[in-house]
């Protein structure tokens, strides 16, 4: 069984596609955390053809070995990720790693193309929305040392430029959205497992569920 969770930063598609995975007893793939660790390695002076990138169940991310987790969630990083993923040669070496994650195995998995390019077959898609406002309000929780002008201009640099070439984002066919704005993590959660669950059913595979 495949799960694809898209959106833009900050609609709390992370923290929802883990929920999800816990609840149907799916390996959580956060790809988003794949391209930040492929930036990391690039702002040491690796060559794309030197980095292997492990990612873990308990999500932890290794990069040639060495758990570099801690290092991917800065301003700094946010920033080089959202620049580096607009190489098609990153794109194609993540996607086809992406892929092969997502291969025999139930997977959720969240980013910003994973129902349209990375796994268009997969059996459920979900769109997770919400306004730049509200998001970049989201990120400073999780940022207080930044303002909330300098989050919400970040959020819409990466915006336009997410919106933009290869691998930006677009709500492929057969998606459900979600609009997250003035709803808690709870209640958006709730409304995924129940949209997942009756998507499962119309598809008739819910007895692959472990759940
Ligand atoms: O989701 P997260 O903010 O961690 O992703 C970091 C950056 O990686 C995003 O700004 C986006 O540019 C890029 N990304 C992508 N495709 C994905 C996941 C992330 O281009 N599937």
């Amino acid at each position: 069984m495949q799960i694809a969770i898209d959106g833009p930063a900050g609609s709390g598609k992370t923290s929802v596609a883990r929920a999800l995975a816990q609840h149907f007893g799916c390996l959580f793939v956060n790809t988003g955390a794949m391209y930040r660790a492929v930036a990391l390695a690039l702002s040491q002076g690796r060559k794309l053809s030197e980095i292997q990138i492990e990612v873990r169940p308990d999500e932890r991310i290794l990069l040639n070995g060495q758990d570099v987790t801690e290092q991917l969630y800065t301003p700094e990083i946010d920033e080089l990720a959202s620049q580096t993923a607009t190489r098609p040669e990153v794109r194609e070496f993540l996607i086809t790693q992406q892929r092969a994650l997502a291969q025999h195995r139930d997977v959720v998995m969240e980013g910003r193309d994973i129902g349209s390019v990375v796994l268009p077959d997969a059996d459920v898609k979900l769109y997770l929305d919400a306004s730049p406002e509200e998001r970049a309000r989201r990120r400073c929780h999780e940022r207080p040392q930044q303002s909330y002008q300098e989050v919400l201009a970040q959020i819409r640099a990466r915006d336009k430029r997410d919106g933009q070439g290869f691998g930006r984002l677009q709500i492929a066919p057969e998606t459900i959205v979600i609009h997250t704005d003035h709803k808690s993590l709870n209640e958006v959660i709730a409304l995924a497992i129940s949209a997942v669950a009756s998507a499962l059913q119309r598809r008739n595979i819910s007895g692959k569920l472990s759940q």
